[in-house]
C-alpha cells in the first residue's frame, strides 16, 4: 500500500495488522464456542487495562457518545443534580445528554487550555447533593488533560459517584480506576485502545451499578439500559452464550486482539510511551515558533497535540498541503477557535517515525506557505528527545 496516508487525526488511528485481520476474519456466530470465549477474554482484559479488577465492563456496538448516554441513562433520574467539569467540545456534550434524562446540571467551565481548580469543584459540591460528576480526562477539541484522582477523592468525599470521559484516554493516559475510585470509565474503540470504529466500552463500580439497581424509575432509554445488557454481559464472563442484541462478531474478536497487545506491552509501558513521545512532539513543535492550546505541561494531553496555526497562515492550505504529503491531520473542534488551530492524534500502536513523518510533513507546508523558520530544526529537536 504504497500511496496509503498515515492517519494522524484523534481517532480513528491508525490499527495494528493484527486488529485490522481480526476484523477480516470469518463472521462466526454470536454464541460459537470460539466468539464466546474472545468475548469473554476480551471482557476480562479490559479489566486490567482499565486496572479495574472488580468493575464490571461493558461493551456494546455504538461509538463514544452511546458509552456516554449510557452512564447517564443508567444513573440519571429525574432532577437529580449532576456536576460537569468542562474543558471542551465534550464537556458540553455531556451536559446535553444529562439534561436529556432530565438531571439539572451545573456546568463548571474552565477558560480554553485550562482546566477547572479544585477548590471551585469543592466549593460547588459542597453547596448542595449531587448524584454525580463528569470529568472529560482528555477533551479532544483542546487537548487539555484534567487529573481525574483528586476529584474522584472529592466526589467521593461528597457521596457522588465519579464519571470519567476517557475515550481519548483509556490506554493512553494514566487511569487506576478502582485505586482513584472512578465509578465510570468510559471511551469508544476507535482511540488508543487501537479497534475499528464501532464500540462503545465502558466499566462501572460496584457503587454505580447498585445505584443503578435501587433506582426508582425505569432508565429512559430502551437500548441503553443496563438490564439489558448486564446479564449478557455477566454470561459471556462466565463463557456462557447469550442475547440481548446481536453483538459486533468481528469487532470484538478485534477487541480482544488489540487488548492483549495492550495487555502484552503492558499497560504502565503502554503509557509511558505516550508521555515520551508526546512530550518530545511538543518540544519540537515549540522549536519552530508554534503554540499549543493547553497553558501548561501538567495540563497537557499525551494522546493529541492542540496546535495554533502561525499568524497569517490559512488553515484549510495548510492541512491541504500536509495531506498532499501523505498526513492526514484534523482541523480544530472548538467552535470558538476552530478556524484558529489544529490537531494531531498520537496514540495507540505509535512508532516515533510516524511522528518524524508528521514533523517534516508541518515543516514542508509551513516553508512552502513562507512562514519563517529553521527547516529541520523540530525533527532535530524530536530526534534528539527520543
Ligand atoms: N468524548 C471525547 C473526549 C471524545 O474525544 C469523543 C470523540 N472524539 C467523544 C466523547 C465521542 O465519541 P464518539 O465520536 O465515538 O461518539
Amino acid at each position: 500500500m504504497k500511496s496509503r496516508k498515515l492517519l494522524m487525526i484523534p481517532g480513528p488511528i491508525e490499527f495494528e495488522p493484527s486488529v485490522l485481520r481480526a476484523m477480516g476474519e470469518e463472521t462466526t456466530s454470536h454464541v460459537a464456542g470460539n466468539f464466546i470465549e474472545s468475548f469473554g477474554n476480551a471482557i476480562d482484559l479490559m479489566k486490567k487495562v482499565w486496572l479495574s479488577p472488580l468493575g464490571q465492563p461493558f461493551i456494546v456496538a455504538g461509538s463514544g457518545t452511546l458509552a456516554m448516554d449510557m452512564a447517564a441513562a443508567n444513573l440519571i433520574e429525574l432532577n437529580d443534580n449532576a456536576l460537569v467539569i468542562s474543558t471542551g467540545y465534550f464537556g458540553d456534550r455531556f451536559r446535553n445528554i444529562l439534561e436529556r434524562y432530565g438531571a439539572n446540571v451545573t456546568y463548571l467551565e474552565a477558560a480554553v487550555g485550562e482546566v477547572v481548580s479544585l477548590e471551585t469543584i469543592e466549593k460547588e459540591l459542597r453547596s448542595k447533593t449531587y448524584k454525580l460528576v463528569t470529568i472529560t480526562h482528555v477533551d479532544t477539541s483542546t487537548g487539555v488533560l484534567v487529573d481525574p484522582k483528586p476529584i474522584a477523592e472529592l466526589a467521593k468525599k461528597y457521596n457522588a459517584l465519579s464519571i470519567l470521559d476517557g475515550v481519548c484516554s483509556v490506554a493512553g493516559e494514566e487511569i487506576k480506576q478502582d485505586e482513584w475510585g472512578l465509578d465510570i470509565v468510559l471511551t469508544a474503540s476507535q482511540k488508543a485502545v487501537g479497534v475499528p470504529p464501532g464500540l462503545a466500552l465502558l466499566v462501572a463500580s460496584q457503587k454505580a451499578i447498585d445505584i443503578w439497581k435501587n433506582r426508582k424509575s425505569p432508565v429512559q432509554n430502551y437500548y441503553a439500559d443496563w438490564s439489558n445488557w448486564l446479564p449478557i454481559m455477566q454470561a459471556y464472563e462466565k463463557r456462557q452464550p447469550s442475547y440481548f442484541g446481536t453483538p459486533p462478531v468481528n469487532l470484538i474478536r478485534a477487541l480482544e486482539t488489540s487488548l492483549e497487545i495492550i495487555n502484552a506491552e503492558g499497560i504502565e509501558n503502554r503509557i509511558f510511551k505516550h508521555k515520551k513521545l508526546a512530550s518530545a512532539f511538543r518540544e519540537a513543535i515549540k522549536s519552530i515558533g508554534l503554540h499549543i492550546i493547553p497553558i501548561n505541561d501538567t495540563m497537557t494531553a499525551n494522546t493529541l497535540s492542540a496546535i495554533y496555526y502561525p499568524e497569517n497562515i490559512d488553515g484549510g492550505t495548510f492541512l491541504k498541503k500536509v495531506y498532499e504529503n501523505d498526513i492526514i491531520l484534523a482541523g480544530g473542534l472548538l467552535p470558538e477557535i476552530k478556524l484558529k488551530y489544529f490537531r494531531v492524534g498520537h496514540m495507540g500502536s505509535l512508532s516515533s517515525n510516524d511522528l518524524i513523518s508528521v514533523l517534516s510533513a508541518i515543516e514542508k507546508a509551513l516553508a512552502e506557505l513562507n512562514y519563517n523558520f529553521e527547516i529541520g530544526k523540530s525533527l532535530k529537536t524530536f530526534q534528539g528527545l527520543i
